[in-house]
């Protein structure tokens, strides 16, 4: 989201609170029901059963060892930064971590796998029965932030394939084996989501977590977080329909955007009475439609087995066994290891500082301004709302028009906690506070806030003596206008009157002491 959205969303939307979920039917009472697979890669330097580097980018077929390129005799050598990271994801997601799990061969006949399988969990995976707590929330779209939950049915630690590159130029499939063997999580969630909204929500919501857990950088770009969506349409009450399968999704919009095509190309078909088949289909970032790839209707042989090679993994507890084991993979530890989540940031944040769930969960999406926050409000003095108002609506308000990014702010958050005391203390109107960030973020003035006000008198004024005495003014001046308040008693005249103080006092007076003065004089 960019700043000029969420400053914007956020203005509306900051009194409303957490709404029950809406009704998920779509056209003509049908329901949508979507099951996301979630493929994340493990944040590691080396694969998942060799030594070869993880990197992102390196030139085609550069991290390829001879496991990789499937050479007879080698063996896989399971990567314990992997085990770990695959547990702490269970952890997050609340699943139970199964204390030996199993690897197994999964044949196919693909150019990019060149073992002819690829090793996998299916059967008995590292962790099952997760849960996962989100929150939809797109003000665009619905008008209040509804919470959903989803069951995390199994997580499961594979290997992922090479690349084929289809060159249309040359009509042939070029193959790259550096992704072969990289180290993924599969998550299979339950079918219990309704929307493609909700769908993007839900995976918003397990890459803010990956990210903060660290066992995932969630680029969904770079393909490090693939989505397959499961959508299906039933009526309310009855069984579930036939699903199709939409493959590797790799971006936000694609996700919504596919499950939305499909959901209404599924309605189509069963009101014209026809019946969806179960495929596999891909989405077509151009058409934005999705097209059939294969049909499952002949149920594909994988040929599971265990993978001889690597001994069934074993994990234990030592809070559990009330003993170390020197070497081994501890869930405890790693359990103790898992740092505050997304959703108990935003829960901390609302009791803490009285914020909105709107305002917390804008924080929440974006680490930097989260950070900027915590430091203006590392001074407990300091009014929470006046932080946020001046923070999401003036501050990003500013950088935005210069394209800057708050983590680039040229106005630290210490000179933000000063504009605010500023203004707090009366001591500078609202409007001053918006201009001294202007000339710090757009005219790039090195000044300190407390050294512009001064240097320009923008400081409020809040004397009384002075206020009543620019007020008896202004009333002697513009007899018609109080002579028009007082008979029709209407606030247009007095928002006049107002407006005429602010003007000559060239927009410095504290106004809500002027509100104060001009209402008791002409009130009496
Ligand atoms: P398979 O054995 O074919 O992999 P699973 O039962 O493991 O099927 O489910 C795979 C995914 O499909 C899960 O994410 C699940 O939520 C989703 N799913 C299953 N049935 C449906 C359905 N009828 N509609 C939508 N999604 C479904
Ligand atoms: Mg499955």
């Amino acid at each position: 989201m960019n700043h000029r959205v969420l400053a914007r969303s956020f203005h509306k939307f900051q009194h409303l609170n957490c709404s029950v979920q809406p009704k998920p039917l779509q056209r003509n009472g049908w329901e949508a029901v979507i099951g996301l697979e979630i493929h994340a890669q493990i944040l590691s330097a080396s694969k998942l059963f060799s030594r070869t580097s993880n990197k992102y980018g390196a030139p085609p077929n550069t991290q390829v060892s001879i496991f990789e390129s499937a050479h007879p005799g080698t063996l896989p050598v399971l990567n314990k930064r992997c085990v770990e990271a695959a547990v702490k994801t269970a952890v997050a997601l609340g699943a139970t971590i199964n204390k030996i799990s199993r690897f197994d061969r999964k044949h196919y006949f693909y150019p990019d796998l060149p073992a002819g399988y690829q090793i996998t969990q299916s059967e008995f995976p590292l962790a099952s029965n997760g849960k996962l707590e989100f929150i939809t929330y797109n003000p665009s779209v619905h008008k209040l932030p509804y919470r959903r939950s989803v069951d995390l049915i199994q997580l499961q630690l594979e290997e992922d394939s090479g690349k084929s590159i289809h060159d249309t130029d040359s009509n042939r499939v070029l193959v790259d084996l550096n992704r072969a063997g990289q180290p993924l999580m599969e998550l299979v969630f339950g079918p219990q989501l309704h929307s493609g909204e909700e769908a993007a929500a839900m995976l918003k919501e397990v890459a803010l977590i990956l990210k903060k857990i660290e066992t995932c950088n969630c680029r969904m770009h770079e393909g490090s977080l693939r989505v397959d969506a499961n959508i299906s349409l039933h009526r309310p009450g009855e069984p579930l329909g036939t699903r199709t399968e939409v493959k590797n999704l790799n971006s936000l919009r694609s996700l919504v955007k596919a499950v939305d095509f499909e959901i209404e190309r599924q309605i189509n078909i069963l009101e014209c009475g026809g019946s969806v088949i179960n495929e596999t289909r891909s989405f077509d970032t151009e058409t934005k439609e999705t097209v059939s790839m294969r049909d499952k209707e002949v149920i594909q042989d994988y040929r599971f087995m265990p993978e001889p090679n690597l001994l069934p993994l074993r994990l234990y507890d030592s809070s559990e066994l009330g003993c170390d084991m020197q070497g081994s993979l501890d869930i405890y530890e790693i359990r103790s290891s898992v740092p505050e989540l997304p959703e108990a940031v935003r829960q901390r944040l609302m009791r803490d500082y009285k914020l909105s769930l709107e305002t917390a969960i804008i924080f929440v999406n974006e680490d930097d301004l989260l950070a900027y926050f915590l430091a203006v409000m590392s001074n407990r003095a300091r009014n929470p709302q006046i932080v946020t108002n001046l923070l999401l609506t003036n501050l990003l308000g500013v950088l935005n028009s210069k394209d800057i990014h708050i983590r680039n702010s040229p106005l630290s958050a210490a000179g933000f906690g000063e504009i605010v005391d500023m203004q707090q203390s009366g001591k500078i109107s609202p409007s001053v506070s918006e201009d001294v960030m202007n000339v710090i973020c757009v005219d790039g003035d090195p000044r300190t806030p407390t050294q512009i006000v001064h240097d320009n008198k923008w400081i409020q004024i809040s004397d009384e003596d002075i206020i009543e005495h620019l007020v008896d003014r202004v009333l002697r001046e513009n007899p018609d206008l109080v002579h028009k308040y007082k008979q029709k008693k209407k606030k247009k005249f007095l928002n006049a009157l107002m407006g005429k103080i602010k003007a000559t006092t060239d927009f410095k007076t504290n106004m809500n002491l002027v509100n104060d003065i001009l209402s008791k004089k002409l009130d009496s």
